[in-house]
């Protein structure tokens, strides 16, 4: 008995030796065949020819249509090359709002489709870059362009992950189905919101990954966290107008602007107070894990409006607007308040009390966008949020995963109202202090996370959709 356990143990303890040395021998390859460094590679080279495109997306702003033609053209080549038949969806009122779906078929034993779907649209470039927004330059190891973490990385990541998943004949339990939209900057209106509404047919997903959640540096801790957004909270943009008495400057009257100033004061006054609604609460049962981030967490209440934001309906004046002139006091002002209510707030309600506390007939209350349903939160016990801890586990060992609601909005929004859940997760990595630069300045990338970020997605994707033996 002892000798065959002792040479079990030898045999065991060969094979281990050779496999290590397999793994520094050959890096590249520790997944079958995939040469990890060429498809690295060929991810970034990717990237930066996705990032030249310009798809800026801010009617109003010169060059900022939001067409998306170009960068359908881009994935429908990729699709082809890869052996997908991709398929166009163009809004039956504007061409430039098109949708792009490329499908591998499983043999449908684990159910439904997994959507793995992205934006196609940016935020423009305005202010000062050091480095040009579109011209998707490398320095320093980072890959500085507009949309290189919001959202087209994530794209390329999602394309990489169906490709390898076919060239290696990965037998699929489900549907995996790429999609990329148009128009999220803007609301998704004619993008994901459409998609849903008009063609759930061709998506009857069982299981979405989107945008939402990212990698930072020493936000939480000392270490890296990685957010999984699986709620949102609600859009709720109001325009106040207020009429009052026209006139010259020269004689105060209580003028269009004066009964707006008077209405805003009331509305900044009214009482919104702080609510742990169940997403927060599930983020900071994660953060507690962890002394450090804990405390850090209860300063950041108090300091930072970014994690007050989670905790409170909150109000926004973005926007007022009176007389054009000086000297002439305008009868009509207006005032724009970009609202974001807690999921669990009802808007309706809310309007009530804010109508209440404005109390004055003069002024009119108009809802800006269509009454936002933001629907379940997604479960952090389910499968995917399962196979995105077991992902991370294994490439970043020792980071948070946080289950977070997002202050802003995304296209999830539409799957969640539709009872399917859907996860906002990209395993990128904002630098400590580059926060602010997604929708600003200098967005930026490193180079080697979205390397990477293919390992990554093909593993998550893989635990995802294949099928059980
Ligand atoms: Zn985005």
């Amino acid at each position: 008995m002892n000798g065959s356990f002792e040479s079990r143990a030898l045999i065991l303890q060969v094979s281990w030796i050779a496999l290590v040395s397999t793994c520094l021998l050959f890096p590249g390859r520790l997944h079958g065949e995939v040469n990890w460094d060429e498809e690295g590679d060929r991810a970034v080279g990717l990237l930066q020819t996705y990032l030249r495109i310009d798809t800026s997306n801010a009617p109003g702003v010169p060059g900022a249509t939001g067409d998306v033609r170009a960068a359908v053209e881009f994935f429908e080549r990729l699709l082809r090359e890869d052996g997908l038949e991709p398929r166009r969806l163009v809004h039956p009122e504007d061409p430039t709002r098109t949708v792009l779906l490329g499908r591998l078929k499983g043999d449908g034993s684990l159910g439904k489709t997994l959507l793995l779907e992205h934006h196609m649209d940016v935020v423009p470039a305005e202010g000062q870059w050091t480095h040009p927004p579109f011209g998707a330059e490398i320095h320093d190891g980072f890959l500085y362009g507009r949309g290189t973490m919001d959202d087209k990385g994530l794209g390329i990541l999602h394309l990489q992950a169906i490709r390898l998943l076919r060239r290696e004949k990965v037998p699929l339990g489900r549907d995996v189905v790429f999609v990329a939209t148009p128009d999220e900057e803007i609301g998704g209106e004619k993008g994901a919101a459409w998609l849903a509404r008009s063609h759930w047919d061709l998506l009857d997903p069982a299981l979405v990954l989107e945008e939402g959640g990212m990698g930072y540096a020493g936000k939480y801790n000392r270490g890296l966290a990685f957010e999984v957004q699986v709620q949102q909270k609600r859009v709720f943009w109001l325009e106040l107008e207020a009429r009052g008495e026209g006139g010259h400057g020269s004689v105060p009257r209580e003028n269009g602007l004066l009964v707006l100033h008077q209405a805003i004061e009331r509305v900044l006054d009214m009482p919104r107070p702080p609510r742990l609604s169940p997403p927060v609460a599930a983020t900071y049962q994660a953060l507690a894990r962890d002394p450090e981030a804990a405390r850090r967490v209860m300063t950041a209440i108090a300091t930072d409006p970014s994690e007050r934001a989670r905790l409170t309906d909150s109000l926004t004046l973005t926007q007022m607007e009176g007389s054009k002139k000086v000297n002439s006091q305008p009868r009509v002002a207006k005032a724009g308040l970009d609202i974001r209510l807690l999921p669990d707030t009802d808007p309706a309600e809310f309007l009530g009390r804010l109508k209440k506390a404005i109390g004055d007939e003069r002024v009119a209350i108009r809802e800006l966008h269509p009454r936002e349903e933001v629907g379940p939160a997604s479960p952090t016990d389910g499968p995917v949020y399962r196979a995105i801890e077991a992902a991370m586990a294994v490439h970043y060992p020792g980071a948070l995963i946080l289950p977070t609601m997002s202050t802003g909005g995304t296209d999830s929004r539409n799957y969640r109202v539709r009872g399917v859940p859907a996860y906002g997760f990209i395993p990128l990595i904002v630098p400590e202090g580059d926060n602010s630069r997604i929708h600003d300045v200098d967005e930026r990338v490193r180079v080697e996370e979205v390397k990477k970020g293919v390992k990554v997605f093909f593993d998550l994707v893989k635990a995802l959709a294949e099928k059980r033996s």
